[in-house]
């Protein structure tokens, strides 16, 4: 038999189905909170310490302190994921602004955040699809202007996912200005002809990707030729490859968008050594 899914909440490890959140949570009310998502992988955290300074940046950001240290954090991490016995999968971390009577300016100073940890067990180094490549539509990006926070409001990458599904593909890049900001819930890359490797420098228009820092940096150590800077779909369209890194889907080749065949319709081998990179240091360093 297996042991029952445990969650984290408020300082307690506790059944899933034991787990409650107040309906005036003003996450709830006014998606008032912040996120952030680590993989898993051999039943150790992947880029965690990096994801954790994006979570303690995003509280910031909007002015909620950070309930716990770094230490704290990956001790509370740490004993979820072995509670949950998942040796590959993903950690998802969730901070409100906590509960209060529905105003929507900040209840008193001393409302305690809500915090909410869960596991997800899944295949996220054997995945099938970096086999394949993914196939990807493009949608308008209609989201609000600071999206370098990893907010709980996520309400356009929702329509945009539903849109994905509905064209039987895996991922939407969204487009603003005629250029690819990020996908849903990816960071978009493509590979020139000519062998460089393209993504858009970061501002207030897209998360910070923590796995696309790290594909950047194992780029740059392998010598690979990196540019920073915006690109259109018809360039994606016609680039030798194209790919969307995240802390799921880690390095994931994209093979069509809209219907368009990137390549050779296959994973390029820039992607493919790309993959092999990031589980590599995945691997070692988690
Ligand atoms: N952009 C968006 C909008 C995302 O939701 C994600 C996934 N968290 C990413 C980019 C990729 O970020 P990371 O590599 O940190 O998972």
């Amino acid at each position: 038999m297996s042991n029952p899914r445990i969650v984290y909440l408020n300082g307690e490890f506790l059944p899933f189905a034991e787990a409650r959140v107040p309906i005036m949570d003003r996450g709830f009310l006014f998606a008032d909170g912040i996120y952030e998502v680590s993989a898993i992988l051999d039943g150790r955290l992947v880029d965690n310490a990096a994801h954790l300074a994006r979570l303690d940046r995003s509280l910031g950001e909007i002015g909620i302190r950070n309930p716990y240290s770094l230490a704290e954090w990956i001790a509370l991490e740490t004993e979820l994921v072995a509670r949950n016995a998942v040796a590959e999968g993903l950690v998802y971390m969730q901070v409100t602004r906590g509960v209060a009577e529905r105003d929507f300016a900040f209840p008193s100073a001393d409302t305690p955040p809500t915090v909410m940890m869960f596991t997800q067990a899944k295949n996220v180094s054997a995945n099938p699809m970096a086999e394949t490549g993914a196939k990807i539509i493009t949608v308008p990006d209609i989201r609000w202007k600071r999206r370098d926070i990893k907010s709980i409001a996520l309400l356009a990458q929702v329509l945009a996912k539903q849109q994905a599904a509905e064209a039987g593909v895996a991922e939407a890049w969204m487009v603003e200005d005629d250029a690819v900001t990020e996908g849903a819930s990816s960071t978009a890359f493509i590979v020139t002809k000519a062998g460089a490797i393209v993504t858009r420098p970061l501002s207030t228009a897209l998360l910070p990707g923590i796995t696309r820092l790290s594909v950047l940096r194992l780029a740059e150590e392998a010598g690979l030729s990196l540019e920073e800077r915006l690109f259109s779909v018809a360039e994606a369209c016609a680039a030798a490859e194209a790919f969307y890194t995240s802390a799921s889907a880690f390095v994931m080749p994209v093979v069509s968008i809209d219907g368009h065949v990137v390549g050779d319709g296959k994973p390029g081998p820039l992607t493919r050594r790309l993959r092999e990179l990031y589980l590599g240091m995945a691997r070692e360093s988690a």
